[in-house]
């Protein structure tokens, strides 16, 4: 089989900067989410099966990209003090953040807790934007004014709704963001992220692999998210474990840890080659697990599902592990292409085989098919089965060709790309799938059209 030496990738292991909008309630925090990411949100609507309520995207400025959050709002709960409440909800975005949009409304003006967040913001070293939000008419507005007195710099009147003046709070927005250059590290021949829920073990195997392996360099945390990774020497290749530290640092928030571990989850999938999905192995896998699964697949991501904790069950057989299996895969379509590995980060139970199986499939990841063989499958896939007649005719599929590895990409150039059957697809995509593997890592097929004169 003609695979070519796999290519190597770097420019994952840039982190993206990741910036939080916070702010009291209902000053629009969400809104302006939405705007900023505009037509983004369109297209993570269109891939299917990913959640609509979405909480993080990537935003592009200017040609700059970042990870927004909308961090769904400062309140003042009914827990506790609200200046304890407002201080440890912005601690917490400061912790995860690089930059903070602080949201204040305008029509309201200004609110004591706005004052008190602005404290908060003053002391950390980090740069914050002061969006004035609802100025849906600024001409002869002068409503943002008095939040000078927040000691926070120039207020930027927005509205969020109307989106009047967000392409200024975006200009703004970015002169803060930390240089292009300021992250670029050290290439890694794999970058690998631990995700999961809390509590499933992700912070035990991070300390686990790092008593196994040889640490290269142990990065302290420092002010740049890329401080905190972690290189391992793997049999003389480079592992780079994404964000160890913000894993082995608990989080001070309990009432956000689900929100910043799905943030910490979302940048680290955003770098990575390839995810390990912990799961606690006794509680099985949960819709949250699926989802974070999903969101790493559909971002070109290799994953391994990780059934972890499995020294609690002493019984656990062989079947055991098959029913898990099956439960699965019957579950996700696309687990039914990523390999489970059953694990204990406690005794540390095939925690060296883990590393092998992420080795592997980025290996298949990054897997290049030779044209001419693509071309062969496709034949032979083509000739068990022919694609089923479209409404003006026949449907021909011309050739193919790998265009892109790490992830896999396949182009399909046919007469009439939108008349083929969607199960006709997903045949090409299982006889692929049978022909060449990929485990582990997501695979594309995109049909393109050509005029019948190349065949
Ligand atoms: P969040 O709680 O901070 O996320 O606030 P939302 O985004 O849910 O907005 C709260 C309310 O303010 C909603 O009714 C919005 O329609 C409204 N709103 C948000 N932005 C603007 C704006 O720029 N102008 C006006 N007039 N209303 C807005
Ligand atoms: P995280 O929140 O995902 O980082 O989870 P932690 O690593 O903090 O683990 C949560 C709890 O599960 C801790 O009490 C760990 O000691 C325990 N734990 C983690 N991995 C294992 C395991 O493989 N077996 C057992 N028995 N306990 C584990």
């Amino acid at each position: 089989m003609a695979v070519r030496a796999r290519d190597r990738r770097t420019v994952r292991s840039v982190a993206l900067p990741t910036v939080a909008i916070i702010g009291r309630p209902n000053v629009g925090k969400s809104t302006l989410f939405n705007r900023i990411i505009g037509r983004r949100q369109a297209i993570v609507a269109e891939r299917s099966g990913v959640t609509r309520d979405r909480q993080f995207a990537d935003a592009d400025w200017g040609g700059r990209t970042f990870l927004l959050a909308d961090t769904g709002g400062v309140v003042e709960g009914p827990s506790g003090p609200m200046e304890r409440e407002i201080r440890a909800q912005v601690e917490a975005a400061i912790e995860n953040a690089d930059a903070i949009v602080f949201v204040v409304d305008g029509r309201v003006g200004l609110h004591p807790a706005d004052a008190h967040i602005a404290e908060l913001l003053r002391k950390a070293e980090l740069p914050v934007t002061l969006a004035v939000n609802k100025i849906d008419e600024p001409v002869g507005n002068a409503d943002h004014i008095e939040f000078y007195e927040l000691g926070l710099g120039d207020p930027v009147p927005v509205s969020a709704l109307g989106g009047k003046g967000s392409g200024d709070l975006l200009d703004r927005l970015v002169e803060t963001l930390p240089e292009k250059g300021s992250t670029d590290r050290a290439p890694a021949d794999l970058n690998l992220a631990i995700i999961g829920k809390p509590n499933v073990g992700k912070s035990s195997l991070v300390n686990r692999l790092l008593g196994e392996e040889r640490v290269i360099v142990h990065a302290e945390a420092g002010t740049t998210r890329d401080a905190i990774d972690t290189y391992l020497d793997v049999d003389g290749e480079r592992v780079c474990l994404i964000d160890t530290a913000g894993l082995r640092r608990r989080s001070r928030v309990d009432d956000n840890v689900e929100f910043y571990s799905r943030l910490r989850a979302a940048s680290a999938i955003q770098r990575a080659d390839v995810c390990l999905l912990l799961v606690d192995a006794r509680e099985g896998a949960t819709n949250q697990d699926f989802r974070i699964g999903e969101e790493a697949w559909a971002a070109g991501c290799g994953l391994v599902f990780v059934a972890n904790k499995w020294d609690l069950g002493e019984d656990r057989g062989p079947e055991i592990l098959a029913a898990f299996e099956r439960e699965l895969k019957e579950r996700a379509a696309f687990l039914r292409f990523v390999p489970i590995v059953t694990t204990s980060a406690l005794t540390g139970l095939r925690v060296r085989k883990l590393l092998e199986v992420a080795r592997q499939v980025q290996g298949e990841r990054c897997k290049r098919i030779a044209t001419a063989e693509v071309n062969e499958v496709l034949g032979k896939l083509t000739r068990r089965r022919q694609p089923p007649q479209g409404g003006r005719g026949d449907v021909r599929i011309f050739y193919g060709s790998q265009v892109a590895t790490c992830p896999p990409i396949f182009v399909l150039w046919l007469n009439r790309p939108h008349e083929l059957a969607e199960h006709y697809k997903r045949y090409l995509h299982n006889g692929f799938r049978e022909a060449w593997g990929f485990e582990g890592s997501p695979l594309r097929i995109r049909f393109k059209k050509r005029e019948a004169t190349r065949s």
